[in-house]
């Protein structure tokens, strides 16, 4: 049978390019970036052109990009390392009840430490609003960490005015745009913002590689001690080929950007006009305010769980939320934040697109679906 991939927010393919763009780092030009010798240059050079096209693609400088293991790991080191800079100014942090659990889970272990955590919750779309943000900031607070576009119901938050309003009162603004890059035209110095995380195997690169965004003159302190690579901040021999096909990758699709946008933003639309026809389905999230590739629904009476069964019997693979949230007792908690209750919020159903979908996927999505909602609901009321 053949398949049909729409869970791109949790991982995307490897492009073809990125796979090539990676291959010769792991034999011919297998050297250390930080030996002396040729293999040493070679794969230096290939780390450091790597690190200048992430850079240009987000409007960075190269001496601003840092190479990590990942969005989580990006993440991790950004609200731990402002917590370090600045222990003499507070311990409180301002950010979303919908963030992924790598800045939930971070936040939720310096509460144990005595940080005082406040977390926003948003509008029904999944919003937050300057104003909530600037009634929320005090005196000790030392970081805002909202992200940029939300993975469950793709909601894009307005982080140029959230970043004015923390820096408005001198505090550090930190954002999670793993879901956002290459996606939406993204430029930190025009957004002003201070660290901005990445993740390559959500736009088509490599897992286990993403970077994280300083903005000079900002000095966060190291996040693991050893050999100090990448200007002692993130010591451990660094991940070349991942480095390689993260840049290409994050290199194509901002050079795509536009034209795919146009492309999948009008599949996800007829995916919603059509999705929506079902009676007792709704969308979640912004109705404008989304990412371009993201459709998210909630349908009266329907089981999320059974619901993505029933797709992947028939080829489709979506999912309700979030990767992890599929076992969850209770809804995601992204649309229990958003004000949806716990019945509602079980039903949560993913569809994320990338470039390499088609009308033809999104047809037979829309003539699978409306049934298997039917007799789901059918088989529930005995
Ligand atoms: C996937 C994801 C992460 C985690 O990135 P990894 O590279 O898988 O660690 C963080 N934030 C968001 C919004 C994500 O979608």
């Amino acid at each position: 049978m053949e398949r049909i991939y729409v869970d791109n927010s949790a991982t995307t393919a490897v492009s073809e390019k990125a796979f090539s763009a990676m291959l010769p780092y792991f034999r011919e030009k297998f050297g250390n970036p930080s030996a002396i010798h040729s293999y040493g240059q070679e794969a230096k050079k290939a780390l450091e052109d790597s690190r200048n096209t992430v850079a240009k693609a987000i409007g960075a400088y190269n001496n601003e990009i840092y190479f990590t293991s990942g969005g989580t790991e990006s993440n991790n080191w950004a609200i731990n390392g402002v917590c370090q800079l600045k222990k003499d100014k507070g311990k409180h942090i301002i950010s979303s009840a919908v963030e992924h659990s790598a800045v939930l889970r971070t936040l939720e272990k310096l509460e144990l430490r005595g940080y005082s955590i406040t977390l926003l919750k948003t509008d029904k779309n999944g919003g937050i609003s300057p104003e909530q943000l600037q009634n929320a900031i005090r005196e000790d607070t030392i970081l805002v960490s909202i992200m940029m576009a939300n993975n469950v119901v793709g909601t894009l938050m307005p982080v140029k005015e959230l970043c004015d309003t923390a820096h408005k009162h001198g505090v550090l603004f930190h954002t999670d745009a793993v879901q956002a890059i290459t996606h939406i035209p993204i430029d930190v110095h025009y957004l002003g913002i201070d660290l901005l995380s990445m993740s390559a195997h959500k736009l088509h690169g490599p897992k286990g590689v993403g970077a994280l965004f300083i903005r000079l003159p900002l000095h966060l302190p190291p996040y693991h001690t050893g050999g100090g690579q990448e200007k002692g901040l993130r010591s451990g021999t660094e991940n070349v080929p991942g480095a390689a096909g993260m840049a290409v990758a994050v290199e194509e699709g901002v050079t795509a950007l536009p034209a795919v946008t146009n492309s999948i933003t009008s599949l996800r639309d007829k995916l919603i006009e059509n999705i929506l026809k079902i009676p007792g389905a709704y969308l979640t999230g912004d109705p404008v305010e989304r990412l371009p590739g993201l459709a998210s629904f909630v349908f009266e009476n329907i089981e999320s769980a059974l619901l993505i069964n029933e797709l992947n019997e028939a080829g489709i693979c979506a999912s309700p939320g979030s990767a992890c949230s599929a076992s969850a007792k209770e809804g995601p908690h992204v649309l229990s934040a958003m004000g949806y209750d716990d019945d509602i919020a079980r039903s949560a159903l993913r569809i994320s697109l990338s470039a390499y979908n088609t009308e033809q996927e999104m047809n037979y999505i829309i003539d699978k679906l409306p049934p298997m909602v039917a007799e789901l609901r059918k088989n529930r009321l005995y």
